[in-house]
């Protein structure tokens, strides 16, 4: 029987890289909701709506009906991509920039209820692994299993940081590092739909485990 699987967790907690693998797996659909609101941030900041010191709410809201996410498949790697009114801007989207703003733009509660929605219809066929801030507790409160993605800040920033390095982008540790725990700040703070672990969530904390320990652990939990 095909399950929803729903991973929250604080920001690089290495969300991603277990539900691909679970999704690959089992065979299952892997969507990452992250995607969505780093697509509509990259959008309010082309548009000028946003930047370090300003935020044009009202001008997004008012535009929100006519911006389209979608995802599609890479062929290569099987994995889905997202697009932005069409456009592919799955690189773009995965900036230290667009990392910068984007809880501002996710704390909008029309921005919300928008990806909200449309995560909800992605889950109609179950045999999905999401992952975000509030798959388990808003976007699916019946899923069947539940994972909480806990580690410390400085595992999560070297993690990002490495990341960002290999993509070729020009950052400091440090800045990846304030980076992470104001998106943590931000996301548990906020008013609708604050990051929180669920009350029937797993919690794993990967600190300690190596990518392999941790799947396993995870693997047997969907299939139990
Ligand atoms: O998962 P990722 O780090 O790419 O998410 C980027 C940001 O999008 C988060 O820091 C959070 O502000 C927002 N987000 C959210 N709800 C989700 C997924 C992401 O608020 N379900």
């Amino acid at each position: 029987k095909k399950i929803i699987i729903a991973i929250d967790g604080y920001s690089s907690t290495g969300k991603s890289t277990v539900a691909k693998q679970l999704a690959k797996a089992l065979g299952y659909i892997y969507v990452d909701t992250g995607a969505m609101y780093r697509a509509i941030t990259l959008y309010a900041m082309r548009k000028g709506y946003i930047d370090e010191s300003q935020f044009e709410q009202e001008k997004l809201e008012k535009a929100l009906p006519e911006i389209q996410i979608k995802f599609e498949i890479n062929p290569k790697s099987g994995l889905a991509e997202v697009l932005l009114d069409g456009e592919n801007v799955e690189r773009e989207i995965r900036t230290l920039a667009v990392s910068n703003q984007v809880s501002k733009i996710a704390a909008v509660s029309a921005v919300r209820k928008k990806l909200v929605e449309q995560q909800n219809q992605m889950g109609k066929d179950k045999g999905i692994v999401m992952d975000g801030r509030d798959i388990g507790t808003v976007v699916f409160p019946n899923a069947e299993l539940k994972l909480f993605m806990t580690a410390t800040a400085k595992d999560r920033a070297e993690r990002r940081f490495l990341e960002l390095k290999e993509r070729g982008e020009d950052v400091t540790y440090e800045d990846v590092l304030k980076n992470v725990v104001d998106r943590d700040h931000i996301d548990s703070t906020r008013k609708d739909s604050p990051l929180r672990q669920a009350s029937d969530a797993v919690k794993i904390d990967n600190s300690n485990l190596t990518l392999e320990d941790q799947f396993k652990q995870i693997l047997g939990l969907a299939k139990a």
